[in-house]
């Protein structure tokens, strides 16, 4: 029987609110099936930061490595700064080397887009932000010069950007191909044009690209870029950037099928895994019991389904296409949801809604 041990990391702001709903659905899905998950809390963020000064402490962290998933909410308060070197979303990206950052874009039924014509298309592409790298070092390698100047290297790697090309790649290998023309595509974004690193980056995704001779390999710079996902977004498939422009583009590409309350991410590594929303901690709206869960919800969705497939367990795979079948009903049925979709349901309701849903889903399975 699987069993597996989850950190979970509420943070700040609105993460313990979307966490706890995600925790429902997760408790929901395992119901009545053969594996066993023990969470263990592990405090985090600028709060904790400001009381204990530290975000994620050395013991914990260690702890964190024997986990077999970490499920994350946000971290981040206004007015509060941390260096750089202690946020423990950094110390996790590069310590446990999650250097893939998976984060899916799809309009699901029920969702209505910010583009005008998005109800006559298919909009579900998944960006692989490269997420240990590229411009954001978390306190290695940044410096000021006195208080006249501040550098921030870019760090492209080989192996960086090899391990993540091939993870998009691979990825492609799965997919149906882009909804546009089913052509299995992967993008890589850059700004090859204007800097020698984002120049390295593009000449080894190409090197890469070589070793999938099945699959098309284009080039958009970073700039463009925005504006194709805005006007033809049924042509992407796989898409590929450097850490800071492949977060810029997740978080456009979610406004166009529904925002931020609905976009997931995976952070992974050969070895662990981390599943948080792609959202802050959206200090505008925390304690109001208004934000969307579903990103959080999905998050839990993923992590499942990876630990299934890394464990080769169908029953953790199940557990986790439940939850994400559950999420998309429940915004299918348009009854329940949050204000940001223009519903006046509360975090507690919609995650109430998904845990019924599944729960509903078991009676059907069990009842055969
Ligand atoms: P944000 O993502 O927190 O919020 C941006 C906007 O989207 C806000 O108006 C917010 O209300 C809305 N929003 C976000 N999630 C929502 C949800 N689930 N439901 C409904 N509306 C939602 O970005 P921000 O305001 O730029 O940053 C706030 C803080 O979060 C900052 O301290 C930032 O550093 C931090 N942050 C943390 C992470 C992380 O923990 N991984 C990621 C991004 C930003
Ligand atoms: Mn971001």
């Amino acid at each position: 029987m699987g069993s597996y041990h989850i950190v979970v990391m509420r943070g700040d702001g609105i993460g313990p609110e979307v966490v706890r709903e995600g925790k429902k659905a997760i408790e929901a899905a395992l119901e009545r099936v053969a594996i066993e998950v023990q969470f263990k809390d592990v405090e985090v963020g600028f709060d904790h930061y400001q009381r204990t000064g530290v975000d994620l402490s050395e013991e914990d962290m260690e702890s964190v490595r024997g986990a077999d998933a970490i499920y994350f909410g946000s971290i981040g308060l206004p007015g509060i700064t941390l260096p750089l070197e202690q946020a423990s979303i950094g110390k996790l990206r590069q310590g446990l080397d999650l250097y893939a950052n998976i984060r899916p874009v799809k309009l699901y039924e029920g969702v209505e887009s910010s583009l005008r014509k998005a109800k006559d298309l298919v909009i579900d592409y998944v960006i692989f932000r490269e997420n240990t790298e590229g411009l954001y070092t978390f306190g290695k390698g940044g410096f000021l010069i006195g208080d006249e100047a501040a550098v921030n290297p870019l760090i492209i790697s080989r192996k960086g950007t090899e391990r993540i090309a091939r993870a998009a790649f691979d990825m492609a290998s799965r997919r149906n191909g882009a909804p546009a023309d089913g052509v299995k595509r992967v993008t890589c974004v850059d700004k090859a044009n204007v800097a020698e690193a984002y120049a390295f980056f593009h000449k080894v995704f190409g090197e890469v690209s070589e070793e999938y001779p099945n699959i098309k390999a284009e080039y958009i710079l970073a700039d463009a870029m925005t504006v194709h996902m805005l006007q033809r977004p049924e042509h992407f498939d796989v898409i590929v950037a450097e850490n800071m422009l492949g977060d810029i583009l997740s978080d456009l590409g979610s406004g166009t099928v529904g925002g931020l309350g609905l976009a997931p991410s995976m952070e992974v590594g050969d070895r662990h895994g981390l599943f948080q929303p792609i959202h802050g901690s959206a200090p505008d709206i925390a304690g109001k019991n208004v934000a969307n869960p579903i990103a959080a919800i999905l998050s839990a969705a993923m992590m499942f389904r990876w630990l299934g497939e890394k464990n080769n367990d169908a029953i953790a795979m199940e557990v986790g296409l439940r939850i994400e079948r559950a999420a998309e009903l429940v915004l299918a049925m348009k009854r329940v949801r949050t204000p940001d979709l223009g519903g006046e349901s509360s975090t507690a309701e919609v995650g109430d809604a998904v845990a019924e849903e599944i729960q509903k889903g078991f009676f059907r399975v069990f009842s055969g």
